[in-house]
């Protein structure tokens, strides 16, 4: 049995059982038989379920959201009228994409042939969530797969399991086939448990690059299709023409919406040298507006860390930086993992503070001379997610926006994200796609089905056509 931890309070919230890893195999097993079903289901009936699940979300908003703030902490307005939303809105837009996969289309590419590509179902997916977004990011997972005909067993994070429980069973409720969404409970044993079952056909991680690297390896022996979206450590790059008020708003709100517990978190604030002193002070001005307390406080902006252990490994970093500190930089007495929004500058681009993801509400700031040095500390990390560009100046924006080694870069705002466009990073940020018509694609399988149509010749040889 595994106590959970409500991490505004520091006291248990609930028990929930692991898994044994025997009974994950049972589980693989009944997705394989609802895969078979599914997969022959049509596009119609497809949307169909994932349209009834958004409806089954909004219905139980006021319980999952009581479960998601216990196991998060995160305030209890942003989720209900935030994540949930946007999450019942993914899954409306994914039972739209389900009846518009293309690949159906005929071609002729060879004389005398003709082509049709078919988009089938990978099968079995094995996906594996972390704890800093439970239910959007289970959504993320199972939504695509369901829609490209796929049957899902999906172990949520140890800390935060019950809100991806009640999707299985809400998925069961709106009339899947039995087996078709199923959620196991557990840590790492049991992800492995999925990430190596022969019955599984993909596995679909979003987790540290850490995680990413052993569920690759463990999928390697089975040769599995592999669906990576690891870490980050987003730059936002600041130019002098930047309008410096608005920038200090989205920067800062980039930078610890959900205590910057965020993979798309702006956490590296480069700055035109000429505007770097009026950046340092503008962000720690707004910085200290930040309302960190009671997730069901409605004027709650942000809550705690996960636990004490990351609230530790978060000022470990900031305490290691040898950095000024301009704001915060000490962890909040009291009960619940509270850190405050925490500014460090004066610290070397090779520092840990900078390449490290250290996933707290921490921005360090550096200065840099001209485009090209922006573009080259900004590049300068293991990690490829996300950025971000402050300017006036569209022509700027557009040129470096091309340079920036990245899955996302957003001009003047950080953070917005829409079902329609994909969402994923590259380098040891991974190379899968969430949302969009591009998350249903990587959940499928492109069969050419090839057609002779041509009347029977003679033929010279044994050579292919
Ligand atoms: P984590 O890597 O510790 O765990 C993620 C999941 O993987 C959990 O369910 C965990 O139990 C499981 N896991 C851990 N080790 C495993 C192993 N060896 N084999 C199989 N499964 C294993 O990550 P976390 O602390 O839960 O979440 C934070 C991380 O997730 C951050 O690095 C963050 O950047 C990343 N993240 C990325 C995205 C994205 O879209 N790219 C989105 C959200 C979070």
């Amino acid at each position: 049995m595994r106590t959970l931890i409500n991490p505004a309070t520091g006291t248990a919230c609930a028990e929930v059982p692991d898994t044994p890893v025997e009974a994950v195999e049972a589980a693989v097993r009944r997705a394989r038989t609802a895969s078979a079903e599914w997969g022959e289901a049509t596009p119609a009936e497809r949307a169909k379920l994932l349209l009834r699940v958004a409806d089954l979300v909004e219905a139980e908003a006021e319980e999952l959201t009581r479960l998601e703030v216990e196991e998060t902490g995160k305030p209890a307005a942003v989720f209900r009228d935030g994540e949930l939303p946007f999450l019942a809105d993914n899954l409306r837009f994914f039972a739209g994409a389900a009846r518009s996969l293309d690949g159906t289309g005929a071609g002729v590419f060879s004389s005398g042939y003709t082509s049709v590509l078919l988009r089938r179902p990978v099968g079995v997916v094995g996906s594996i969530a972390p704890w800093n977004f439970p239910l959007v990011m289970a959504v993320w997972k199972v939504g695509p797969a369901v829609a490209a005909g796929n049957a899902v067993v999906i172990k949520p994070a140890p800390q935060t399991p019950r809100t991806t429980l009640r999707l299985a069973e809400l998925f069961a409720k709106a009339g899947a086939p039995a087996g078709l969404v199923q959620a196991v409970t557990g840590g790492a044993e049991v992800g492995q448990a999925l990430v190596t079952d022969p019955g599984v056909d993909m596995v679909s991680v979003t987790g540290s690059t850490e995680t990413g690297r052993a569920v690759m390896t463990g999928a390697a022996a089975t040769l599995k299709r592999v669906h990576l979206e690891l870490g980050g450590k987003a730059p936002a790059l600041v130019f002098e023409d930047a309008d410096l008020a608005e920038m200090a708003r989205g920067v800062a709100m980039g930078a610890t919406y959900n205590t910057g517990q965020d993979c798309t978190a702006a956490t590296r604030v480069y700055v035109a040298r000429q505007v770097y002193d009026e950046v340092v002070e503008a962000l720690r001005a707004t910085l200290a507006e930040i309302r960190a307390g009671d997730p069901w406080d409605p004027e709650t902006d942000i809550g705690p860390l996960i636990s004490e252990t990351h609230r530790e490994r978060v000022h470990g970093f900031v305490a290691r930086s040898g950095g000024r500190i301009a704001h915060g930089g000490a962890p909040v007495a009291g009960p619940g993992f509270y850190y405050p929004p925490t500014l460090v500058t004066d610290v070397a681009q090779d520092s840990e503070i900078v390449q490290g993801e250290l996933f707290g509400p921490v921005l360090v700031v550096l200065p840099f001379d001209g485009e090209d040095e922006a573009v080259r500390l900004a590049n300068d990390t293991r990690y490829g997610l996300a950025s971000s560009i402050w300017s006036r100046d569209v022509a700027r924006a557009m040129r470096v926006s091309h340079r920036l080694d990245v899955g996302v870069t957003w001009v003047n705002d950080h953070l917005p994200i829409a079902s329609e466009a994909p969402h994923g990073g590259v380098k040891g940020s991974g190379s899968g796609k969430d949302m969009s018509q591009e998350a249903v694609l990587e959940y499928a399988v492109t069969r050419h089905l090839m057609i002779k149509h041509a009347a029977p010749a003679e033929r010279d040889s044994f050579r292919p056509a």
